[in-house]
């Protein structure tokens, strides 16, 4: 088998950045070594100063196919993430119709990103307030987790669950040892905060902002950490918004409670003061909050209370984002970011002084450790899958609609410059992105989990 050979003078390893080379053998990182222990017979890709990373992982991506392929699909949601740097994208039970709450609806999506897929996935199943009985079966049909809210989804097809009835879910969740990642916000704050903002101008960011508290955020993680300890599942903290958890969070962990979170780049972006009235391409939930916030956030992550940076790339149709009125109250929340995630983040990471070893971390090892595949993505190292970003962190870019590459072209970032270009990505090996070209057609394999027994009741 022909050994391929990557060579570069920063090569973000486990053990930091260095110059080193990798060796790539049927799909897997062999060895890193020296560029003087290179095999004479072996194929170099010679890189120079363009960096080396894991490729990257993505743990929170709405797919929307099947049932809302036109808002987007695993065709265009793949070529966008490969582009992005991300070699697996792991996908949430909703927006799609049928949701991912049986086995059967894992089964569907599986069939169809099978064929259509550019990079590696995997799928969470849904807990919802009915389907108790498929927990498990989820779980023993591959599914790499669970996902829930604890407040209206925004769309139909997907129901909340209560703290009642998350009760007499949690027990079939903990035995399976997968993660259950929960949309943090409870409905009692938002429901207290809408009825004084009935007739408030709803073009203006701040009634957006006003009618999310921080306060519902906070609240349904005081109840999910309570539930944590009781029941000692899992808990994923999916797009944390509010900075005032953090102490929650910091506590619960130095206690040692099985807890992991996530924030996105929007939050670590953009904040509520430079939100335009009408700007609705930056309305999500929960909402993007002040500047001083968002620092808060970014001292939390370097810090490692928050563990990783997901993109929750959720897109619409244009039309959805009703940009004509403005109207942050009819508007679609979710944005799109699979293919500018990188881009943003680095920029934003390097002025604050951070490394491509802390991007690596955040966005592709701890995601992969989440997804339950960290023993074979998101490091270069030796028995790793060969999916590998090649990336010049020191190029700049005016982003433009046709580096977008998801299936509307809608995003908040337009028009903005960014640090970091990725150049190519690999995925086990196979060039799928170069220079905004996709060789080849759609390879991208389930990413399953170790065959594991446990899940009967
Ligand atoms: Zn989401």
């Amino acid at each position: 088998m022909n050994q391929q050979v990557f060579i570069s003078e920063r090569v973000v390893t486990p053990q930091g950045l260095r110059p080193a080379a990798v060796i790539v053998e049927d799909q897997i990182i062999r060895a890193v070594v020296r560029r003087a222990d290179v095999p004479a017979s072996a194929t170099i890709i010679e890189l120079g100063q363009s960096a080396l990373l894991p490729g990257l992982l993505d743990s929170h991506t709405h797919v929307n196919e099947p049932g809302r392929t036109e808002w987007e699909g695993f065709a265009t949601a793949s070529r966008a993430a490969a582009a992005g740097g991300y070699t697996t994208i792991v996908d949430m039970p909703l927006n799609c119709l049928p949701p991912t709450t049986t086995a059967q609806a894992l089964e569907g999506k599986r069939e169809l990103a099978r064929t259509e897929s550019t990079v590696d996935f995997a799928f969470w199943g849904g807990v919802v307030h009915d389907n108790q009985q498929h927990i498990t079966e989820l779980a023993a049909a591959g599914a790499a987790g669970y996902k829930c809210f604890l407040v209206h989804p925004g769309i139909d097809g997907f129901t909340l669950i209560n703290e009642q009835q998350l009760r007499v879910a949690l027990p079939h969740v903990q035995k399976t040892g997968l993660p259950l990642l929960v949309h943090a916000e409870l409905p009692g704050p938002i429901e207290h905060a809408a009825s004084a903002l009935e007739h408030c101008d709803w073009r203006s960011y701040p009634t957006y902002l006003r009618s999310r508290p921080d306060e519902s955020e906070v609240t349904a993680i005081e109840l999910l950490l309570a539930l944590c300890r009781e029941f000692r599942f899992r808990l994923h903290i999916v797009h944390l918004a509010t900075a005032k958890a953090l102490p929650l969070l910091r506590r619960a962990k130095s206690e040692g409670l099985p807890v992991t979170v996530e924030t996105c780049p929007h939050y670590l972006f953009f904040s509520a003061e430079q939100i335009a009235d009408g700007w609705t391409l930056c309305k999500c939930a929960p909402p993007i909050r002040s500047h001083a916030n968002r620092e808060l956030l970014w001292q939390a992550l370097r810090d490692g209370v928050i563990d990783l940076v997901a993109t929750d790339h959720s897109p619409c149709p244009p039309e959805m984002k009703r940009l004509q009125e403005g109207n942050f109250r009819t508007a679609w929340g979710g944005v799109a970011s699979l293919s500018t995630a990188l881009p943003v983040m680095w920029s934003e990471a390097k002025r604050r002084g951070c490394a491509l070893e802390d991007i690596a971390r955040w966005m592709a090892e701890k995601p992969a450790e989440l997804a339950g595949c960290g023993a074979r993505k998101g490091k270069i190292a030796p028995g790793y899958d060969a999916d590998l970003l090649i990336f010049d962190p020191d190029e700049e870019f005016t982003l433009t609609e046709d580096r977008l590459h998801y299936r509307h072209p809608v995003s908040p970032y337009l028009g903005r410059q960014f640090a970091g270009v990725v150049r190519q990505t690999f995925v086990r090996g196979t060039c799928v992105f170069s220079a905004g070209v996709f060789p080849g057609a759609p390879k991208g394999k389930e990413v399953l989990r170790p065959p594991r027994d446990a899940f009967h009741s």
